[in-house]
């Protein structure tokens, strides 16, 4: 429908969608407050994504393609991010998954493992230990600076207060709220008339940004860790390497995790997760899919926004996310 549009028609199109999403994701980011679904956003985001590669002409530096979402919010302390935390490109169908592992692989005839790991869904953090000391915890914010909740971070138990080695590193991976807490944490907001959390990924993202450490620490978060701001402070020369080092460092990694050699082996693991997702007790609303080598990976790099060895393979949203997010919020 869109590839009929002429540039002056896509650069009114573009001229619509962008404040719509602006808007939306200051809702998302800053406010923890989305009004409408993440299938809404993405479709549009997705229109967005393929009015500007039909006219690379009409792409500005401050469409949300060329930002990672987010900003600051003026009470917390900024970090700066040395290395840029990043978003992730994402997919919907296995023939877009298909076609993104045949052009890596045929642009880097090297690539010949992925990792396969489950998309948590919460929020981004990064974590910094000096001589194995945890002395800064920050959430992604827009990429390039972040917020300071490092208090807040050391009241969530699986993040080690001491590594099992007195290293100095950043450590990057997902805060999330577990489905029983989201669940007993929104009863009991009902119960007291506050307004409930739309998910645990805004529930997460709310109870992380407290000016209060006590409240975060009674909002029993969790984590997942997934990744270093910089290959050469371990010894891991892949992602399935680097998960396990991290876990022997004293963080809580993801167990469910797999290298696959195929597409085939990729889509068994979608298949299998997917249809598992309900009885995880966390929620993930997709997959992600890394280039295992992380030579390659650095050699791949990356956009302004996102890795290019790596994509989220999404889910189609839940029902019950759905019917939350119908309550309206009235803050
Ligand atoms: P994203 O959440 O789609 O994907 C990137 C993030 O995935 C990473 O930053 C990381 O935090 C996370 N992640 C989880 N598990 C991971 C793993 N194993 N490895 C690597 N990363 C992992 O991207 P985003 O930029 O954070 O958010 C964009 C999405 O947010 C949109 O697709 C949309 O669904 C949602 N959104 C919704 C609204 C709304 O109004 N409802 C507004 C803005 C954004």
């Amino acid at each position: 429908m869109s590839d009929q549009l002429s540039e002056s028609e896509a650069a009114q199109k573009i001229n619509e969608l962008k404040p719509k999403l602006k808007q939306w994701s200051q809702e998302y980011y800053e406010h923890d407050k989305p009004s409408v679904e993440d299938a809404v956003y993405d479709q549009h985001y997705a229109q967005l994504v393929k009015l500007e590669q039909q006219y690379p002409d009409l792409i500005t530096a401050d469409s949300p393609t060329q930002n990672v979402g987010g900003k600051v919010l003026p009470q917390f302390s900024k970090v700066d991010h040395q290395i840029p935390l990043l978003s992730l490109g994402d997919v919907f169908s296995k023939a877009e998954l298909d076609d993104f592992t045949e052009r890596l692989k045929k642009n880097y005839p090297k690539v010949n493992q992925f990792n396969c790991e489950l998309k948590i869904d919460g929020l981004s953090i990064s974590l910094r230990y000096e001589n194995g000391i945890f002395v800064e915890g920050s959430t992604r914010g827009n990429g390039q600076i972040g917020e300071d909740i490092t208090q807040n971070l050391k009241t969530i138990p699986s993040i080690p207060q001491k590594l099992t080695k007195p290293i100095t590193i950043e450590v990057r991976g997902e805060c999330y709220m577990p489905k029983e807490s989201f669940a007993k944490l929104n009863e009991e907001r009902e119960r007291n008339g506050d307004n409930v959390f739309a998910n645990p990924r805004n529930a997460a993202a709310g109870s992380l940004r407290q000016l209060d450490s006590r409240v975060t620490a009674s909002r029993h978060l969790s984590t997942f860790m997934y990744n270093v701001a910089d290959y050469n402070d371990i010894q891991a020369d892949t992602q399935s390497g680097m998960l396990a080092e991290l876990q022997e460092l004293g963080f809580k990694i993801n167990p469910d995790y797999q290298v696959a050699d195929s597409l085939t082996t990729i889509n068994e693991y979608i298949d299998k997760y997917q249809a598992k997702r309900d009885q995880l007790p966390y929620g993930i609303d997709g997959i992600v899919i890394k280039v295992n080598q992380l030579d390659l990976q650095m050699q791949i790099g990356a956009t302004v926004k996102v890795p290019k060895w790596a994509i989220a393979y999404k889910f189609a949203p839940e029902e019950e996310e759905t019917k939350v997010l119908a309550i309206e919020w009235t803050v």
